[in-house]
């Protein structure tokens, strides 16, 4: 048997005693992109007051990275309709949700590419992938507590392939750093995976074929 913990079911949790005590945090999302916070904005507006961070500096191109901002903006805004016209037809979410803000960080790819210098060869999954975790992690804790939210999060766990473990074991450290609770989860359980597939075809959201530095681009191709 598996002793990693279900964070799955560590949410729910959470969430259960939230509506327990009628509370609702201000949650700072990291979002990698449009599609993957699809889903995890649509499950999580009703109990928290969402501030989406947008911080990505592994993303290879400037271009590539202002085309993921704007379909992130656009999903929000079009969820935003949704509370302000109460017309939630087709969606998981009900007349509790909440209107979504947006909080954009600077572009500094500089840093990424100086972050993970000597891990360009390594395969997507790898050791790479954690540096560009925790930078991105890091950066959403340090805004967190600069902002007074109550808690961060990061919609990456809804990947199939990204770790959950790797991802929820960097947040909870960073997060005792900053003294900022670290929401964990799996996103992609309970459907969640396959409810953003679906959500992305009903916004015609941009999905791109990697997952965002030159060289998973680079490895996206060589596989094509
Ligand atoms: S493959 Fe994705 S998670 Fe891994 S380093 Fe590149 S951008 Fe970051």
């Amino acid at each position: 048997m598996s002793n990693t913990p279900n964070y799955s079911k560590i949410l729910e949790k959470e969430i259960q005693g939230l509506e327990e005590s009628g509370t609702v945090p201000r949650l700072l999302l990291h979002s990698c992109c449009a599609p993957c916070s699809s889903y995890v904005l649509e499950y999580l507006r009703e109990y928290f007051n969402i501030t989406v961070f947008y911080y990505n500096p592994n993303i290879t191109a400037g271009e590539e990275y202002a085309y993921r901002l704007a379909e992130e903006k656009r999903l929000i805004e079009a969820y935003n309709r949704q509370v302000e016209t109460q017309d939630f037809e087709g969606m998981n979410s009900t007349q509790r949700a909440r209107k979504i803000e947006i909080l954009e960080a600077p572009y500094d790819p500089e840093n990424y590419l100086e972050a993970v210098k000597g891990y360009e060869d390594c395969p997507e999954g790898g050791d790479r992938c954690g540096i560009c975790f925790e930078m991105r992690l890091r950066k959403t804790a340090q805004a967190a507590l600069e902002g007074g939210y109550d808690c961060f999060t990061t919609t990456l766990t809804i990947s199939p392939l990204k770790n959950a473990a790797r991802l929820n074991e960097i947040g909870e450290r960073v997060g005792a750093e900053y003294g900022i609770p670290f929401l964990p989860s799996d996103f992609k359980k309970k459907n969640g995976y396959k409810r953003s597939i679906e959500l992305s075809r009903e916004f015609d959201l941009y999905r791109q074929n990697f997952c965002g530095c030159a060289f998973s681009k680079r490895d996206a191709q060589s596989r094509q």
